[in-house]
């Protein structure tokens, strides 16, 4: 365990849910800080760059086209072990085996549209807060 930081991603179906306070009420009460934050819109070509890892499989097209298709809030989280714990409030990638109280079995509305998205390991949350956010945009 040690002090890491993470990317979290609040999707379009969140964000035009107006959820944006909900959803990060639930990572501050697990103890994430939020260290940096902006809401933006990807263009469809964004899209394809951040989740290029994806690019051969079925979903890939559909994912992009969601994902630029309304604002996100981009941010990143910063605790105790964030990345693994980020990931447990999220539950997993499909709301329907997702665990009671998490975010993705309380917000999502299905596989593509599960509300938010977060960094599987130290080396892409690296690169995943690289693509988004300067140095100097990250404060403690
Ligand atoms: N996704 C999808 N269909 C699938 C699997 C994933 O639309 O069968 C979407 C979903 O929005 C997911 C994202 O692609 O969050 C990235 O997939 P990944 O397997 O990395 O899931 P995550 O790390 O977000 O839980
Ligand atoms: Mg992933």
């Amino acid at each position: 365990m040690s002090i890491q930081r993470t990317l979290s991603i609040i999707k379009p179906d969140a964000t035009t849910r107006n959820l944006t306070g909900s959803i990060n009420a639930r990572f501050e009460q697990a103890g994430l800080k939020i260290v940096a934050q902006k809401r933006l819109q990807l263009a469809k070509a964004q899209a394809e760059k951040f989740y290029e890892v994806h690019k051969d499989k079925a979903f890939y097209n559909s994912l992009c086209e969601y994902m630029s298709s309304a604002p996100v809030v981009v941010q990143v989280l910063s605790g105790e072990d964030a990345i693994a714990k980020n990931r447990q409030i999220m539950g997993a990638t499909n709301p329907a085996n997702a665990e009671i109280g998490t975010i993705r079995r309380d917000f999502a509305q299905d596989i593509e549209r599960n509300s938010v998205h977060g960094s599987d390991s130290e080396e892409n949350a690296a690169l995943e807060i690289a693509f988004f956010f300067s140095q100097l945009e990250i404060v403690e």
